[in-house]
Parts: structure tokens; C-alpha cells; sequence
């Protein structure tokens, strides 16, 4: 990364702050954080913005996208991400992956820079394999309250494989597994902010089903190190970046309630529709392509992740 310049699209979210973070830390010359801040926070690039080569730009990037100078990367995190988020915003949800995904890639057209595109496992749905190859396609109700999210994510990848055959740029797709860490929000109804919030405020913890449904965590840092792995190799085709240690709901809770020494009872709830049962990556492309794989243990992450929510229940409000 050393004197490379890269623009983050979704800079100021949770991955996205911390993508610009490591970029700077692995010396890029310049790195350009844009964010509307629709789901964002200004304040999760607070300790970037003295450094050098650092600059934030807000701007809905629907809009369109101009930047000044040389670009060598165009990094596509922009949308909103969590299902309260995207069940609130749809259509900002479809916009951004549509309109905001051609704008980015006309970019990197312009700027003859590498694009990479933040899909997720949503593309999956309900799947109906288990683990999740990239060669599976899915199974996804296309009018359900989650299609706003997981259609824009496959015209995504649909318009970002498009531009590589048709306009020769240079496409990378990232599939994104569950990935929590320090700077998710509180309230944005993610399942690891939702139980840690519980947690600290030691209130019983909120499981919808029976909680034998199955997820996979991938902590930020483990993440970001795949999307920079990915970046800078030749990998052509999506990706998957998550952690395949895969364990139940209940599983989850309970280690949650260890990691905070607080927390009550499990109480259940039902179900919300279209939640998939089962969500577990398979790394194959990720370890033998990319030499990736996660190293974080999930004590470890919940560990940093319960100390940020401590610290951020600890500042004055709106900060
Ligand atoms: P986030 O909501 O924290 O970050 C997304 C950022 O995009 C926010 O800062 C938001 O303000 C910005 N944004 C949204 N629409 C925009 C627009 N029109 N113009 C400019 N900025 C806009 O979510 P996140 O968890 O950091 O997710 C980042 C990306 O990774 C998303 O594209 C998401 O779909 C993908 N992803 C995340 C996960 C996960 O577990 N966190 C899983 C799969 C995929």
C-alpha cells in the first residue's frame, strides 16, 4: 500500500473507518474517506483526520463522485448495512448499491484504479448448501423485506462484472461474512451490539427464534486484513471473507454473558421473516488465493468489542 492512493466509499461506517485506518497504517500515500452519513458516524474517523494523506469528504456518492488527482483503488463500502438500517432506508439501500455502485465504478474507470466491491453473504439468502461456496446462487426472495439489501447487493455484483467485461476495469468482489468489532453501533439491531448492549446494561438477552439458528463472527481487523489481501491480488470472481468457526444463537449469548461477567436470562422471540437458519462461510478461494484465513478468537474480539461499548456509554452524548 506504501504510496498508493485509495478512496473508501462508506469511509466513516464501522468496517469502513477501520479499512482507512489500516490503509494508513500500511503507508498509503493518501486516503480519501467519503460518507454521507446516513448510517455513519464522523466521529469513527475522529483519530484520523490529523493524520497525513487523511481527508473525509462528505458526500451522498448517488450524486455522483469527482476526486481530485490520481486514484489507485476505489474501495465500495457504501450502503447501509444492518437490517434495521436497510429496512428503514430501502430505497436509499437500492440507490446506493445501483446508482452509488455505477458512480464508483465509473471512477475507477476514469482513474484506471483497481475497484472493489463490498458485497456480503446476503447474495446467499436462504441458502440452500451449506457452508456457502462462490460458485452457489443463492436463494433469495426477490420481494421480501431483506430483498432491498440483498438485491442491491447482487446488481452490485451484477453492474461491477459488467464494467470489468465491457469497460476492462479491474473488479474485485468481496462476499462479507458477519463481522463485528469496536465502532458497530449500539442500537443498529446486529446481533453482536444488540446482546453486548444487553449485556452491559444487564438485561436479559433478546434471542428471536429458538436460537438454534447458526452464525459465523469474523472480528473487523481479521476482515480488513482479507480485504487488503484482496485488493492487491490478481483474484478475479467473488470472494468469501468470514469466519467458518460456526455456532448456534444461544451459543453466542452465552459467550457474550461470559466475555461481560453480566447478562441475565435468554428469553426467545419469534422469528422475524426471511431471517436464514443457517450462515457459514467457505474460505477455500480465501486461504489457497489469498493465503487468508481469521486469527482472531472470538473471546479475544468480544473482549475489545465490550470495552469500546464501555467507552462510548462513558462519553457525553453525540459524541
Ligand atoms: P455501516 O453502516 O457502518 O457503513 C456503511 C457506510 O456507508 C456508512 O458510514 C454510511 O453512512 C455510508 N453510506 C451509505 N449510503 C451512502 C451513500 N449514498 N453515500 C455515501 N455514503 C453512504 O456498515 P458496515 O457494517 O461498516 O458495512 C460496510 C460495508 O460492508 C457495507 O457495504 C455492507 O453491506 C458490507 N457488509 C458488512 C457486513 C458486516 O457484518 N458488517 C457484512 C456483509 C457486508
Amino acid at each position: 500500500m506504501r504510496g498508493k492512493r485509495a478512496v473508501v466509499l462508506g469511509g466513516a461506517g464501522f468496517v469502513g473507518s477501520h479499512l482507512c485506518e489500516r490503509l494508513l497504517d500500511d503507508g498509503a500515500e493518501s486516503v480519501i474517506a467519503v460518507d454521507n452519513l446516513i448510517t455513519g458516524n464522523e466521529q469513527n474517523v475522529r483519530t484520523l483526520k490529523p493524520r497525513a494523506g487523511f481527508q473525509y469528504v462528505k458526500q451522498d456518492i448517488i450524486d455522483g463522485l469527482e476526486v481530485d488527482g490520481p486514484v489507485d483503488y476505489v474501495l465500495n463500502l457504501a450502503s447501509p448495512a444492518s437490517p434495521i438500517d436497510y429496512a428503514n432506508l430501502p430505497l436509499e439501500t437500492l440507490r446506493v448499491g445501483s446508482i452509488g455502485t455505477e458512480n464508483a465504478l465509473k471512477l475507477a474507470e476514469k482513474k484506471k484504479a483497481v475497484f472493489l466491491m463490498a458485497s456480503t453473504s446476503e447474495v446467499y439468502g436462504d441458502p440452500l448448501v451449506h457452508p456457502q461456496k462462490e460458485d452457489y446462487w443463492g436463494n433469495v426472495n426477490p420481494i421480501g423485506p431483506r430483498s432491498v439489501y440483498d438485491e442491491a447487493k447482487r446488481y452490485s455484483e451484477a453492474i461491477s462484472a459488467a464494467y470489468e467485461r465491457s469497460r476492462g476495469v479491474e473488479v474485485r468482489i468481496v462476499r462479507i461474512f458477519n463481522t463485528y468489532g469496536p465502532r458497530m453501533r449500539l442500537n443498529d439491531g446486529r446481533v453482536v451490539p444488540a446482546f453486548v448492549g444487553q449485556a452491559l446494561k444487564g438485561e436479559d438477552f433478546s434471542v428471536f427464534g429458538d436460537g438454534s439458528q447458526t452464525r459465523s463472527f469474523c472480528y473487523v481487523k481479521d476482515l480488513v486484513d482479507g480485504l487488503v489481501r484482496l485488493v492487491l491480488s490478481d483474484v478475479r470472481g467473488p470472494v468469501n471473507i468470514g469466519n467458518p468457526r460456526e455456532m448456534t444463537i444461544k451459543q453466542f449469548a452465552e459467550a457474550v454473558r461470559a466475555a461481560s461477567g453480566g447478562g441475565r436470562e435468554i428469553v426467545y422471540h419469534p422469528l422475524p421473516k426471511d431471517d436464514p437458519k443457517q450462515r457459514q462461510p467457505d474460505i477455500t478461494r480465501a486461504r489457497t488465493l489469498l493465503g487468508w484465513e481469521p486469527k482472531v478468537l472470538l473471546e479475544d474480539g468480544l473482549r475489545e468489542t465490550i470495552a469500546y461499548f464501555r467507552e462510548v456509554a462513558g462519553r457525553p452524548s453525540g459524541t
